[in-house]
């Protein structure tokens, strides 16, 4: 099958931006070419994009699907003081109320949001402690029948107690195996780790051996609330990182997601080990836990939404303008190279594009991908045509203008992931997206119910020990 995007403006990268206007030919699941047309169409799919922007499909880093039908849901426990008891009042409440069937409508509403908004793949980290077994096979075929491109793991915690913890990881290791036997076209898999303060020593080390013996990397949560430092320190003597690089658990591979509490020693520790931070400004703001020391991290940040939705547009803008506020009177105490283009500290319009092409690189690293992201011969053909046309000249100079202030995903029109037409004139391909949305809804009311049920969750930072 060969589709041809015919006419439009095509972001073949996102940073460096490399803008062109021609044609995208798609022979299966990759790109075939981007330029001036080939000398015969027939046979082949036409998708008229004059006067649309055609990008790389975009990537969020770090969420959380099961989070979908959370929006509304009752709440009548005292309000959170802190970050610590929104997770033991909210989020681990909702995560033991979940069964199969809300696993499922959660995956499909969140993979038909993630399209719409043109985010083609997620990288999701997965908790329901009542149904652990198989979960991430629910996700990877909810995600893969609307045609999502994704990155899963299983949440590995010793919250719920040992019985639990090894429940999780061996689900890590049950899918890691799936796929490596499998080799699934759109899903791969890490290895799932709550957050050192849930993670006992041994819980730690057998995610790192996991990791290891399956060639993948951790995606944990790290000094998300200052809470996980204070327990790290309390609890191993060291800081979080410094507690995840004596376990051997931060390398290129590892998904490190939030790092507000961070400090220089940790962020040296951080720059030095090639790993990948995912900066969640919007999830950051919500559960006002703070604001990651940008400044200090160099270039390999990504963005996600910690599952407030995959707009990843939205999360962009969102994040560029907040980090700007924060830029304001700082002190330009850690000199040019950690503000320098691309670094995550730095000012540049392009800090949206740089923070989306580090997601990017991470999954095509996960998919030995090298040129995923780009919309380039040979690269995953995952793109998304924009019903945009610009009202100021469009260049790669202006790009990033473009994004910060003209985009959103109104615009979205059409995506592909992996070759495939999967929305088309703002509809979803494979399924109607209509009943996703009214399937959901008494699912969502059979899941309240439960968590209506459920009590506070009695963990708290300092029950697990070194053991
Ligand atoms: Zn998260």
């Amino acid at each position: 099958m060969t589709t041809m995007l015919l006419g439009g403006t095509v972001v073949t990268g996102l940073h460096p931006a490399e803008v062109v206007t021609g044609d995208v030919v798609i022979e299966g699941d990759r790109i075939a070419a981007v330029g001036p047309p080939p000398a015969g169409t027939s046979g082949m799919a036409l998708i008229d994009c004059r006067g649309c922007l055609v990008i790389p499909g975009n990537v969020c880093a770090h969420t959380h699907a099961y989070s979908a039908l959370a929006r509304g849901m009752p709440y009548r426990l005292a309000p959170p003081r802190d970050f610590v008891e929104v997770l033991r009042r909210v989020w681990w409440r909702l995560d033991r109320a979940l069964d199969e069937e809300s696993i499922r409508a959660s995956a499909r509403v969140a993979a038909m949001e993630a399209l719409l908004a043109g985010t083609t793949t997620l990288v999701d980290h997965h908790a329901s402690p009542g149904a652990i077994d198989g979960s991430l096979d629910i996700l990877a075929e909810e995600f893969g029948r609307l045609g999502l491109r994704s990155v899963l793991a299983y949440e590995t915690t010793d919250r719920d107690g040992p019985g639990h913890a090894r429940a999780g990881l061996d689900e890590n290791r049950r899918f890691l195996d799936r796929v490596a036997a499998t080799r699934p076209p759109l899903a791969r898999g890490l290895v799932g780790a709550h957050a050192s303060f849930t993670l006992s020593d041994t819980t730690l080390e057998r995610c790192v051996d996991l990791a290891r013996a399956s060639g993948t990397g951790l995606h944990v949560h790290v000094a998300e609330d200052a809470a996980d430092e204070r327990d790290a320190e309390a609890a191993h003597g060291l800081s979080v990182l410094a507690r995840l690089e004596r376990a051997g658990g931060l390398d290129p591979a590892s998904v490190l997601a939030h790092g507000v509490h961070l400090d220089r020693s940790e962020a040296a520790l951080f720059r030095a080990s090639g790993a990948t931070l995912v900066h969640n400004p919007r999830s950051n703001m919500n559960n006002a836990v703070g604001r990651a020391p940008l400044d200090l991290l160099g270039p390999r940040i990504a963005l996600g939404t910690d599952g407030i939705g995959a707009d990843m547009l939205e999360e962009s803008r969102v994040g560029y303008l907040r980090h700007l506020e924060d830029r304001h009177g700082a002190a330009a105490d850690e000199g040019e190279v950690l503000r320098g283009p691309g670094s995550a500290g730095s000012t540049d319009p392009a800090w949206p594009l740089a923070r989306l092409a580090i997601g990017a690189r991470r999954v095509g690293d996960a998919f030995d991908e090298p040129s995923f992201g780009r919309v380039v011969a040979g690269a995953p053909a995952d793109l998304v045509v924009l019903d945009y046309p610009a009202p100021t000249p469009l260049t790669a100079g202006t790009l990033a203008g473009h994004w910060t202030f003209g985009l959103s995903a109104r615009a979205v029109r059409d995506v592909i992931v992996a070759g495939r037409v999967v929305v088309r004139e703002r509809r979803l391909t494979a399924v109607d997206q209509d009943a996703i949305a009214a399937d959901a809804r008494p699912v969502a009311a059979r899941l309240w119910e439960r968590l209506d049920t459920i009590a506070e969750h009695s963990f708290a930072p300092g029950e697990v020990m070194v053991g």
